[in-house]
């Protein structure tokens, strides 16, 4: 999407509604990204696969080690997504609750204006998470059938640090042998 590609302006048709990217476009992304690893280097995909069928397509290309499943209640989704704000020049992310830059609507690290995603509002985020609910929960059935290992963090509290969440995630990927 940033580099204004025309399948970066396909998937944003579809993002800006808060709707779902279709299977073929996303698996399109995928493989285009998947190339571009180095061998030997691992990966992680953030929020995909999001269906079975895209599960299954996934299963096709590449090796699943590890599942790696944040359990966070709606609330917090919704109070965290709805404060977040993002820097429209190098992408990083701020939130005007728990992680506020220094400067009211500036990123610290380039200078650039903050924006806020226009998915990101309460109403487009209740209708993610319902779709989450109906096509994305049965994943984890599928991978537990699988015998793929979870990490699993159970995520109760509006303030917990990302660093918290990740060094716990990390002692888990050493103990699987997999960082
Ligand atoms: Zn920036």
């Amino acid at each position: 999407m940033k580099e204004d590609t025309e399948l970066g302006r396909k998937v944003k048709g579809y993002v800006e509604k808060g709707l779902l990217v279709p299977d073929d476009i996303v698996i399109e992304v995928l493989k285009q990204r998947l190339n571009k690893i180095p061998r030997r280097k691992g990966f992680i995909l953030d929020g995909y696969p999001r269906n079975l069928e895209q599960a299954k397509v996934l299963e096709e290309i590449a090796k699943i080690d590890v599942i790696l499943l944040q359990m966070v209640p709606d609330w917090i989704i919704i109070e965290r997504l709805s404060t977040r704000r993002i820097c429209k020049n190098c992408g990083a992310v701020y939130n005007i609750r728990f992680l506020k830059p220094k400067v009211d609507n500036i990123c610290d690290k380039c200078g650039g204006p903050l924006y806020q995603r226009s998915d990101d509002n309460p109403e487009v985020i209740k209708k993610r998470i319902q779709v989450y609910q109906e096509q994305t929960s049965p994943l984890l059935r599928h991978y537990k059938e699988k015998k793929v290992p979870f990490i699993v963090s159970s995520i109760t509290a509006l303030e917990t640090q990302p660093e918290t969440v990740l060094e716990e995630m990390i002692k888990e990927l050493k103990r699987l042998k997999l960082a």
